[in-house]
């Protein structure tokens, strides 16, 4: 075997998509309920950002950025126009968006404010990517094995407990930085008044408030983004996942006092925003408005979360059903990963938000039939755990 072995990967080989649907090199058939984990948005191969990529593949690749291209703008463009951002930074993934961040928060602070702030605040069972700041920012220490020295300036506190983020701030905290849906950490909705608290505790310190939302962004949580359902506005925020409908792109999104903070030569990406990746950014964008994704997300939400609780509402081993939008965990009492893997063969594929949440993340335009007959496969395996037919 040739590649690193960084993946426990399933016993699968997908060769074929379209909409919900998946199959392997054997043609058996999957029901997708894991979007390639929060990616696929608007399901595989989605028509228009199948169209957009392959007109723009005859006309432009890659110019970098010493010029200026079209698509960048015109993206960058829709993101300000539907969000509380005033300027984009485009790179090629969620880590990357949120190194951006940290950069911009702490350049800011030095630059703008002219003062020696450097910490971010982060949560615990946050997750905010691979890069080493990233990974020092996430709240879990299994990703940090082995790869110490780590960068200074990161502090985790408990979800939800103001006081211990009140606790944690001093004259050296830049920012705080969360994610409105804890996702890969349990799929753990934040609260609206812990958000609230967080924006008004940032004013009154002068800090930055910065929101991850490279899983709950782009509809995944029933609107475009995440941070839209409190209505508390972040300073910085970043996405990617679903950006692009599968294609590799990432942004870092700052409200106006931000932008001054990076100048000519700060921060660079050699393929960031290349224009393929801007013509997936705005095929995606544009569907998202035009069909009101977000709007069908929601209201699937309500109704794979409806489904869940009266399927699974009598067993013992299932504790609770949550999510936000078409983030969706099943917390049960027990680990996951065989339920899991008996799923997959039954043709439904989900993945787990640490070892005993389920996680469903179907695409936003996903059908009640398909989500009825996904309830009923989750159901029955589960069932069959407290019957103790499944091993
Ligand atoms: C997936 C994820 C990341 C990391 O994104 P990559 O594209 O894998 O670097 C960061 N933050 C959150 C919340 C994520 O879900």
């Amino acid at each position: 075997m040739s590649l690193f072995p960084t993946y426990a990967r399933y016993p699968i080989r997908l060769v074929r998509g379209k909409g919900s649907r998946l199959w392997d090199d054997q043609g058996k058939e999957y029901l997708d309920f894991m979007s390639g984990l929060a990616v696929t948005n608007l399901g595989h191969v989605p028509d228009r950002v199948r169209d957009a990529l392959v007109r723009q593949l005859d006309r432009l690749w890659h110019v970098c950025n010493l010029f200026h291209t079209e698509g960048q703008e015109r993206a960058a463009r829709l993101l300000v126009e539907n969000s509380c951002a005033d300027a984009v930074f485009f790179c090629n993934s969620g880590a990357e968006a949120n190194e951006a961040a940290i950069k911009l928060a702490r350049r800011y602070h030095r630059k703008v404010l002219g003062n020696d702030r450097y910490k971010i605040i982060t949560f615990e069972r946050s997750f905010h990517g691979r890069t080493l700041a990233t990974l020092t920012a996430t709240g879990q220490d299994k990703v940090k094995d082995g790869f110490d020295p780590l960068p200074e300036g990161f502090v985790h506190v408990p979800l939800h407990d103001l006081a211990a983020v009140e606790a944690a701030v001093d004259g050296r905290t830049a920012a705080i930085m969360i994610e409105p849906v804890v996702a890969e950490g349990g799929v753990i909705p934040v609260k609206d008044e812990f958000l609230r608290a967080l924006r008004e505790l940032c004013d009154r310190h002068g800090l930055l408030l910065i929101f991850d939302e490279v899983q709950t962004g782009m509809g995944r949580t029933g609107k475009l983004f995440g941070y839209q359902h409190s209505g508390v506005e972040p300073d910085i925020f970043t996405l990617a996942k679903g950006l692009g409908s599968g294609f590799p792109v990432g942004a870092m999104l700052a409200r106006e006092h931000l932008v001054p903070a990076f100048s000519p030569g700060s921060h660079a990406s050699t393929f960031g925003g290349t224009p393929i990746a801007m013509a997936a950014v705005t095929a995606t964008l544009e569907t998202m408005l035009e069909l009101d994704v977000p709007a069908k997300a929601a209201e699937a939400g309500e109704y794979l979360m409806r489904r869940l609780r009266e399927a699974t509402g009598d067993l013992p081993n299932v504790k609770e059903v949550r999510g936000k939008g078409l983030l969706v965990g099943i917390q049960c009492t027990h680990p996951v990963a065989d339920a899991v893997a008996e799923l997959h063969r039954r043709g439904l594929l989900v993945v787990t938000a640490g070892p005993e949440v389920i996680r469903l993340l179907p695409n936003l335009l996903v059908t009640r039939e398909e989500i009825d007959e996904a309830v009923d496969k989750i159901a029955a395996v589960l069932r069959e755990r407290v019957a103790g037919t499944v091993g």
